[in-house]
């Protein structure tokens, strides 16, 4: 699946491509409006997530000439809680859907996959695996062999986005991005409360698989006797 990102932000376009990227997706990332649409116009993608405010050609005008032109793409508007018109207008002009910044890196993916899913039918990832741990995202349950425990709100998420990111190691700095959200005002403390009730958990229902720091950087998953 390709997706387009339109945005003139750099670390809001890197932060978005970095989570789509770990989910799979191809990205290419334009960050003027003129570029963005003859790369809208020429190339092929699923999806394009479209930035309101861009330099050279606005968020809307591309989204109308689009339509104009009889391309279907699905659009995802990205706009400023202070453009609260926004929404009607972007809708008006054939968006598909939109999502407000500041956004959290899970929300926006949920957006995603919901109008993946509405035009292409892609399946959601349901069942998450590391060594003898099962998550199951929809029911929010933490399973390991016969045991399982319930998890929830930023817990699920965390332990969501180890999972997803199992073979590298995701740094706090990203965390914060993905759960609490671009510019939110989290700490890296939180983080590691979050990782402690996490190791609680995965004591609990005796699992292989623990959450090894990487100092200085973050965390990933390790299997404890993996040598
Ligand atoms: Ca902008």
């Amino acid at each position: 699946m390709n997706i387009l990102i339109i945005e003139d932000e750099y670390s809001l376009a890197d932060a978005v491509a970095e989570t789509l990227q770990s989910e799979k997706f191809n990205v290419c990332i334009k960050t003027n409006g003129e570029e963005g649409e003859d790369e809208a116009l020429t190339e092929n993608y699923d999806l394009i997530l479209l930035d309101v405010m861009l330099p050279r050609k606005n968020g809307f005008d591309i989204l109308r000439y689009l339509r104009q032109e009889k391309i279907k793409t699905p659009v995802i508007m990205l706009t400023a809680k202070s453009e609260i018109e926004d929404k009607l207008n972007g809708l008006e002009h054939g968006a598909d859907d939109y999502i407000t910044k500041p956004f959290s890196m899970r929300e926006l993916m949920a957006r995603v996959k919901a109008v993946l899913k509405r035009t292409n039918n892609i399946e959601d990832t349901e069942m998450l695996e590391f060594g003898d741990l099962i998550l199951d995202v929809k029911n929010a349950k933490l399973k390991c062999k016969e045991n399982e425990i319930q998890i929830s709100g930023k817990e699920l998420e965390l332990i969501e986005q180890l999972l997803l990111n199992k073979n590298q190691v995701l740094s706090k700095e990203s965390i914060v991005e993905r759960i609490w959200g671009y510019e939110s005002d989290a700490e890296y403390n939180n983080v590691e409360v979050y990782i402690t009730f996490i190791r609680r958990k995965l004591k609990l229902l005796e699992s292989e698989v623990n959450i090894k720091a990487v100092r200085g950087i973050g965390y990933r998953l390790e299997i404890k006797n993996d040598k």
